[in-house]
């Protein structure tokens, strides 16, 4: 079979390899270079919690195993780590709301009081925590451009043909429109069997183009790099003004939602970030870590985060394109790989896995 995936995100790179190891031929046709979209900013904490429907906490509980293995069989990269995360927040109830559904599905969810945070990280200031906390050990984080640079060294071995700045793509349909390949601005057309769309918050644009619609709910978003630091903590911490997780070369990455009205985009498509917001980010990543040297910015990066309308994946093969499959995330990073193994089983054997069931293009009854 030959598949063409469009998409050069952590999203198309874990199907194209999956594809690839099943013994398709594999093409992986991208606009610009690798990690240009979300996948090149993402803060990629590696997670299953919250109050979040049962079939989508599997879902990321299968995604957090696929990279346990990863880790098991790579134990000395600097780009994956298993040092658990914490979760705190302002509003009374929620921490309680969170620990409760936690606990009740067996996801490993200790509670702790300011008091306590000694124990799991020295290096949090306990005045920091309003009420209690969650502690969960079973998390982690991943650098997806590292990710995406590993998952390509086996794809290339495999035999896969890696097309970057190849300019918009698009499937390519027969009068019936059935799939038969795909096109690009830089690269014309290649016929193919079947075709993946995995573009990011791309994705229900280019599909309105064909006539079907795919709610967005895609958010401004923006990552901030610090310089390396002395004492970061080993822990993602999830906290009411910053989320901040570790980062290769002893420095730390950091994000929230509470700035993402101030992002703003120019008519080149380049986005940016009052320098205010981003001192403000890194005074609540100082004041939270008592860091004694103030941390620094070494960069930032500003974009689009792909969330579907209603918050839930959307994968699978699309009713009214034959042979054109798409994968729309928000949390793909916990849930790259295991969407790379399921969407590329699915997309060869043309089965429908069970565990992905409830997150069809067609829930939104797309045309
Ligand atoms: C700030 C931030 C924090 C996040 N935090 C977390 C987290 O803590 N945990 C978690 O699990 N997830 C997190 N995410 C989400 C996760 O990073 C994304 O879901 C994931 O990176 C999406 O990958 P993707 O491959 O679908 O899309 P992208 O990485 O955006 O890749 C899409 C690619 O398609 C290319 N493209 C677009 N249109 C075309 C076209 N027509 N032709 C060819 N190529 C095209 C783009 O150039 C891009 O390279 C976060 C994301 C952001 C931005």
């Amino acid at each position: 079979m030959k598949v063409a995936v469009i998409g050069g995100g952590v999203i198309g790179v874990s199907c194209a390899l999956h594809l690839a190891r099943a013994g398709a031929q594999v093409q992986l046709f991208t606009e610009k270079e690798l990690a240009s979209g979300a996948s090149g900013r993402s803060l990629s904490w590696l997670n299953a919690s919250g109050p979040w429907p049962a079939d989508y906490y599997h879902l990321r509980m299968a995604g957090i195993d696929r990279f346990r293995t990863l880790y098991a069989n790579n134990p000395d990269i600097n780009w994956l780590k298993f040092n658990g995360g914490i979760f705190w927040s302002d509003k009374t109830n929620e921490v309680q709301e969170w620990h409760d559904i936690e606990h009740a599905r067996g996801y490993d969810s200790q509670r702790f009081s300011a008091a306590d945070i000694v124990h799991i990280a020295d290096n949090i200031d306990p005045t920091a925590i309003k009420n209690t906390g969650i502690y969960n050990p079973g998390e982690g984080w991943v650098n997806l451009p590292d990710l995406i640079e590993h998952t390509m060294a086996e794809f290339i071995s495999l035999g896969g043909i890696l097309t970057e700045h190849a300019g918009k793509t698009v499937p390519l349909l027969d009068a019936q429109h059935v799939t038969k390949g795909v096109i690009s601005t830089n690269n014309g057309e290649c016929h193919c069997d079947k075709v993946l769309l995995a573009c990011g918050a791309a994705t229900p644009k280019i599909l309105a183009e064909f006539g079907v619609d795919l709610p967005d709910g895609s958010v401004l978003s923006m990552l901030a790099i610090t310089q390396p630091a002395n004492n970061t903590p080993t822990v993602v911490l999830n906290t009411p003004r910053v989320a901040i997780r570790p980062h290769p070369g002893n420095a730390l990455a950091m994000d929230h939602s509470w700035y993402a009205d101030d992002i703003k985009e120019d008519a080149t498509g380049n986005f940016s970030v009052p320098d205010a917001i981003v001192e403000t980010l890194l005074a609540e990543g100082n004041r939270i870590l008592k860091s004694t040297t103030p941390l620094t910015l070494a960069n930032y990066k500003a974009g689009w985060k792909p969330v579907p309308a209603d918050g839930f994946p959307v994968l699978g093969a699309l009713r009214d394109i034959p042979g054109t499959y798409v994968a729309f995330t928000h949390s793909g990073a916990t849930l790259s790989l295991i969407i790379g193994e399921l969407l590329s089983w699915e997309i060869i054997n043309g089965k429908s896995h069970p565990m992905l069931a409830s997150f069809r293009p067609n829930r939104f009854n797309t045309k």
